[in-house]
């Protein structure tokens, strides 16, 4: 069983294409959409009174549990404001409002705790270490974080990165995380933080893979001309690759490369439009295409 933590947001965002205001996104969201194509998952997340999104509507016909859903009452949503440009590869933060982020994390149901599968999605290095702590039964923990988080509470997820298995962070992030400016010094300085691996996105350039048995993995992006906005990339791509471990219960090199290519045709499909509308067209049978596609591309 997979379980995942992260946030629920409403979000504004503006890329050259447009601009989306107060959509539906959070790293939750975008994780469990991607790997509900795959494997059962178990969501934790909350809401404030302002959220106008039904959630229930959004995952039916999924097998996502919201049994892990809490409606806190007197607090708001976690808000964010993002816009891209150029190759859009990041977002610039124009606003964040952590609201219910910022307080408790959401009440853990006791049915969660034998979860073998856990991703920490973005979301405050307290939360993550707190809901780690619940799940008993954790046999594989990746977590992801950003520049938020490295900028303001350094120590605390120094410790979450310590506990976990798998850290999916991307390069701006890595380089300010570690202050090596060269890519693979990063990976190796975070994986003497503790992790087994660290899952780098460098965006349209794809991703590279270093493991603490010596071993490095990269492939590219999914090529595709369908580039509207980037939200959610990264935590869709997240929702592949544990969705596909999750799956094959196993985290073996083998069905890690191949795990990290399903996540990859899980971020080609969150970018082709705003909000989840991108994520929420990928089907096993479209994302199976895709990899098979970029099989054919990288063979030689
Ligand atoms: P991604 O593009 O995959 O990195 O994730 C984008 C999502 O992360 C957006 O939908 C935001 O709501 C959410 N997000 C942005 N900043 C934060 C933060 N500090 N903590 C948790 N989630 C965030």
């Amino acid at each position: 069983m997979l379980l995942v933590t992260g946030s629920i947001g409403i979000d504004t965002v503006e890329t050259p294409f447009g601009k989306s205001r107060d959509c539906l996104g959070g790293s939750a969201i975008f994780f469990s959409l991607a790997a509900s194509n795959f494997t059962d998952v178990r969501f934790l997340g909350v809401v404030g009174d302002d959220c106008p999104f039904d959630l229930k509507k959004l995952f039916a016909g999924r097998n996502v549990d919201l049994k892990g859903l809490e409606h806190r009452h007197g607090s708001k949503t976690f808000r964010w404001h993002g816009s891209y440009a150029g190759s859009m590869n990041e977002a610039t933060t124009k606003l964040t409002e952590l609201n219910v982020l910022g307080e408790a994390p959401a009440i853990f149901p006791s049915a969660y705790t034998d979860s073998e599968y856990v991703f920490l999605a973005n979301t405050h290095p307290a939360i993550q270490l707190e809901i780690l702590s619940k799940v008993s039964g954790c046999r594989f923990c990746a977590a992801d974080t950003m520049n938020l988080w490295i900028n303001n509470t350094k120590e605390q997820l120094a410790e979450m990165i310590s506990r976990i298995d798998l850290l999916f962070v991307n390069d701006a992030e890595a380089r300010e995380l570690t202050g090596s400016y060269n890519l693979v010094s990063a990976c190796e300085k975070i994986l003497a933080m503790g992790p087994k691996t660290v899952i780098l996105k460098k965006g349209e350039n794809g991703v590279f893979t270093a493991s603490n048995d010596g071993s490095f993995f990269a492939l590219p992006a999914f090529p595709t001309r369908e580039v509207v906005d980037p939200t959610g990339a990264g935590d869709s791509f997240a929702g592949g690759v544990m969705g596909y471990i999750a799956k094959a219960q196993s985290t073996q090199p083998e069905v890690m490369r191949n795990a990290i290519a399903y996540g990859t045709a899980c971020a080609s499909f969150a970018i082709s439009d705003f909000s989840t509308a991108g994520v929420q067209k990928a089907t096993p049978k479209l994302l199976e295409a895709r990899v098979e596609m970029l099989r054919s591309f990288v063979s030689f």
